[in-house]
């Protein structure tokens, strides 16, 4: 057997894609760049499906994705990890920090969150704190009050405004933390939270990603800090943009790999044109070309603009 010295624990990276739809050339070059920043650090490279909504999950689409990223070459240790299997992971990890007194029920609608007053310097989007100090009558009035099927979201009660996190693409990027929701009001558990708790449960000590979840990012470094969980490195990918600097979309034409097979675009080829958007070496058509090539810094050139 390797000693301990050969042969360290290693850590991991992940991609996590969330099943709403095919994957677009973006995804799947972050879905790239991720495996080549896991591979080419010794990591384990995990994957995850994030399809925590149940009730939104279209059949068939987790799979088509899972396969969509194994044409292009990209694989994975270990089992597959789905979300909407995890339901007790978050309940205990909640209850964690409950019991740390850390934790409220939150009644109000999206409505009245926008509507209600709020502090003079509170950053947009900001939850106004409406439920944050209510009496105990004043909370048993409103769990009466609720409509059917609805359970009370359930709110951290953060005790900063904002954190700053070190990103190896954009350097320390600080932004707002919030009391962010664990549970929902229809009793699905939130984004936010589960991916905490599921990349510390793969190993994961890589967290690689579109740039559209840097803001995201200070609430899960803070919620893993107050879960006693050591937060991963962070590598947020520019995102892919049309011609006119739009974020890339289905409606941008032929962007999934299925479209592009009807008008006679090969996987391969769509995998030269990642490579190459990365700085691969022109021609090539295999996502190896890219170990040793792409880093943070090399990220840092800014968007793909896919024509
Ligand atoms: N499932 C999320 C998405 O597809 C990504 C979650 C993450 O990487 O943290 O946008």
């Amino acid at each position: 057997m390797d000693s301990p010295a050969s042969n360290p624990p290693r850590g991991a990276g992940r991609y996590a894609p969330s099943p709403s739809g095919d994957l677009h050339l973006g995804n799947l070059r972050t879905a790239v760049v991720a495996w080549v920043l896991a591979r080419d650090s010794g990591r384990a490279f995990r994957m995850r499906v994030d399809d925590l909504d149940t009730a939104r999950a279209r059949p068939g689409v987790a799979e088509r994705q899972l396969e969509d990223l194994a044409s292009i070459g990209i694989d994975w240790d270990g089992e597959i990890m789905w979300e909407s299997e995890r339901a007790e992971a978050y309940a205990a990890a909640a209850g964690r920090l409950t019991d740390s007194g850390l934790v409220y029920e939150c009644y109000c609608s999206r409505r009245e969150i926008a509507e209600a007053p709020r502090a003079p310097h509170s950053p947009p989007g900001a939850y106004p704190g409406t439920c944050r100090n209510l009496t105990e009558a004043e909370r048993a009035a409103r769990r009466e009050a609720l409509g059917p099927g609805r359970v009370p979201a359930l709110r951290l009660r953060a005790g900063l405004p904002e954190l700053t996190v070190d990103d190896l693409v954009h350097g320390p990027y600080t932004g707002v933390v919030d009391d962010v929701v664990l549970r929902r009001g229809d009793g699905v558990w939130a984004y936010n939270l589960a991916v905490v708790v599921d990349d510390s449960d793969q190993g994961v000590d890589q967290v690689v990603r579109g740039e559209d979840l840097l803001p995201s990012t200070p609430r899960q470094a803070y919620l893993a800090d107050l879960l006693g969980l050591r937060r991963p490195e962070y590598v947020h990918v520019p995102l892919a943009v049309n011609a006119a600097g739009e974020r890339l979309a289905k409606r941008d034409g032929a962007v999934t790999l299925a479209d592009l097979a009807l008008e006679g675009t090969t996987t391969r080829a769509a995998v030269a044109r990642i490579v190459a958007s990365l700085g691969g070496p022109p021609g090539a058509d295999s996502i190896d070309a890219l170990r040793g090539v792409v880093s943070p810094a090399s990220l840092r050139s800014g968007p793909w603009v896919v024509a």
